[in-house]
């Protein structure tokens, strides 16, 4: 049976609202997306939907208690907090660069969890 979903299209700022018609794994109609991204959107969101994380580690450091970190790419959605969970057992110590990987490919995602501040001391 055929199911209707609205999605925002978050790909770039017209953010349009996307108004889906699918069924089990395939998407039956689509309106209102003002580029062929809207449907690879939609497709993703609602068949394989995934996020980036973004958040902050604790980091022994000067002048610094946290550093913020964010997956190179995004995770499933479904796992989101399991990755979260191996995050949190990160403890870092300065000096830190923007960029150096903190977990190599987490949980075999493919992302890799990086540090998004350099902290020198
Ligand atoms: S459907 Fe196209 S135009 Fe609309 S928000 Fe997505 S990427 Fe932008």
């Amino acid at each position: 049976m055929a199911q209707e979903r609205k999605i925002i299209c978050i790909l770039c700022p017209n953010c349009c609202e996307l108004d889906v018609s699918y069924e089990g794994k395939e998407i039956l109609s689509i309106e209102n997306d003002r580029c062929p991204r809207g449907l690879e959107y939609a497709s993703e969101e609602l068949f394989n939907p995934a996020r980036t994380l973004i958040t902050t580690v604790p980091i022994k450091s000067r002048n610094w208690k946290t550093v913020s970190v964010r997956t190179t790419k995004p995770v499933p959605k479904s796992r989101i907090f399991d990755v979260y969970d191996e995050v949190k057992k990160i403890r870092l110590r300065a000096p830190i660069n923007r960029g150096d990987i903190i977990i190599e490919n987490v949980l075999g995602f493919g992302a890799d969890v990086i540090a998004t501040r350099t902290v020198k001391e």
